[in-house]
């Protein structure tokens, strides 16, 4: 069974506007690592919040097709029990993030999840060392790099042990190398911790290289989907 599964999703945010999503169904399987890619107002932050529950729970508008996470269908299931599954990584982290210290934007996480307290240092613990963080526990939000915040923000949501991660735009404010740095981080998160990852991004030699599975949407439906060579060889 996949992880997730939208059958025939369409979305408008209000009766009134355009359909934002139209007609999309895709699977996401297990141990996936999933590129998004398209065009401004194409549909894939709109996909990401359909992904995580986000839509329609948070957004009124009109919700067609069906979504579903291991199974269940996201209309049916609170937000708190998709979350439990996906992990979604806003666009703007520095609105995510609630915590002026490291530690306790992690900490703040697992006790809103009612994680038992034996468990939470282990967490914390292999959240850190997954995204190669160790060294940051202690430190102020403020005070990082934007690579690093992204880092902390994977490794909050990571420590919550979701089976699914979708990422909107992590690299949009980052400089090549550090946008790299990301890439590789959601590679480890990957491969060690096992954990499923969706991710929109814009440039093509990162989905290349990382991706093995690239969508391209456009104009709110799926306009391809395959491996970064079968898509790019179209671009
Ligand atoms: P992107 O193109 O990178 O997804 P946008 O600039 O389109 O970013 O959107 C930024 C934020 O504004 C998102 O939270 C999005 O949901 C919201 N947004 C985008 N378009 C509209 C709109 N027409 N009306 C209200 N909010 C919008
Ligand atoms: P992308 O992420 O590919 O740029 P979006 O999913 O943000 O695309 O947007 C798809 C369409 O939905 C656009 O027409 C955008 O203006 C609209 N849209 C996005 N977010 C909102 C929102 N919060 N309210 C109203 N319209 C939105």
């Amino acid at each position: 069974q996949p992880i997730i599964q939208l059958e025939n999703v369409s979305f408008s945010y209000s009766q009134e506007a355009s359909r934002a999503l139209t007609d999309v169904s895709l699977c996401i399987e297990q141990g996936e690592f999933v590129g998004v890619i398209g065009p401004s107002g194409a549909g894939k932050s709109t996909l990401a919040a359909v992904l995580s529950g986000a839509i329609p729970h948070h957004y009124r508008g009109a919700f067609y097709g069906a979504a579903r996470v291991e199974g269940r269908d996201t209309c049916e299931i609170s937000l708190t029990d998709i979350a439990r599954v996906v992990g979604a990584v806003a666009q703007d982290i520095d609105a995510q993030m609630v915590a002026s210290v490291v530690e306790d934007e992690m900490l703040f996480g697992l006790e809103n999840f009612g994680v038992p307290h034996d468990q939470i240092e282990g967490r914390i613990q292999r959240a850190l060392a997954t995204v190669g963080i160790e060294q940051l526990r202690d430190r102020e939000i403020a005070t990082l790099s934007g690579g690093q915040k992204q880092k902390v923000a994977i490794a909050a949501i990571l420590a919550l042990e979701p089976r699914v991660l979708v990422l909107d735009e992590p690299t949009a404010a980052l400089d090549p190398v550090s946008s790299r740095m990301v890439f590789e981080t959601l590679r480890e998160v990957n491969r060690v911790a096992g954990v499923t990852v969706v991710v929109i991004e814009q440039m093509v030699a990162l989905l290349s290289e990382f991706c093995e599975r690239v969508i391209v949407m456009n104009k709110g439906s799926v306009a391809l989907d395959g491996t970064p060579r079968e898509v790019f060889a179209h671009a």
